[in-house]
């Protein structure tokens, strides 16, 4: 089976089976939402050690609102890499009560070929809708359920190690200071505070919030808007 989409109730083989086959065990769309909505704050960590990236687009052109994110394997940096394998999870603007997040969206008419015009942004619910899963080689499937286990156990790892400072500095993972400032961004390895220097400020019995507040960018001195691992 070279790839699958996963639906709520049903998945469709992208070759051989024809039409909805039932669900498969271990491959749920909570899962999938779960990993595409927790990897931002790790991305340069999961980048760095273990050549991943999720690239995330959009389209408000039609109905409904779209939000892709596309789990990217043997990945050089956020915005080049192979195509094989991926995992593409695809969230859709929804109105009723259950939703996974709330994001601001407006309808933007713009294509890769014109500039159009895009509305006023207004907050609004993404349900997921999919998981597509592309592989070359084997059965992806069963490579897909191994991921799913994979990719939660590291980032449930990683949920553990940026819980508190200490451990986060015990984790070995580095922080990553974001700087509101958007220029400032581009400067990301001036931003990087190892784990072994994170010790010794946990060893002050400072807690993650009150270290966080502490933090300034070192380029414009504004107070640090986020922290990532990095
Ligand atoms: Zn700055």
């Amino acid at each position: 089976m070279r790839g699958l989409t996963v639906y709520k109730d049903h998945v469709i083989h992208h070759n051989g089976l024809k039409g909805n086959q039932p669900p498969i065990e271990g491959l749920s769309l909570t899962t999938f939402a779960s990993i595409a909505l927790r990897w931002n704050k790790s991305k340069d960590y999961l980048l760095r050690t273990h050549a991943m990236t999720l690239r995330k687009t959009t389209d408000y052109d039609g109905f409904p609102f779209e939000d892709f994110y596309e789990i990217r394997y043997g990945a050089k940096d956020h915005y080049h890499a192979s195509d094989d394998p991926s995992i593409r999870v695809t969230f859709h603007d929804t109105r009723e009560a259950e939703f996974d997040y709330v994001a601001m969206a407006s309808r933007d008419t713009t294509t890769a070929y014109k500039r159009g015009r895009s509305g006023t942004p207004q907050e609004t619910r993404f349900k997921i809708h999919s998981a597509s899963i592309g592989r070359q080689e084997g059965d992806a499937d069963v490579w897909a359920k191994g991921e799913a286990v994979r990719l939660t156990a590291i980032l449930d790892g990683l949920d553990q190690a940026m819980h508190t400072l200490r451990s986060w500095a015990e984790s070995g993972v580095n922080m990553r200071v974001l700087c509101p400032t958007w220029a400032c961004r581009w400067d990301a390895k001036q931003a990087i505070i190892s784990s072994d220097r994170l010790l010794a400020y946990a060893d002050k019995g400072l807690s993650l919030d009150d270290f966080k507040l502490k933090l300034r960018c070192r380029v414009c001195g504004a107070a640090c808007s986020d922290i990532r691992a990095a």
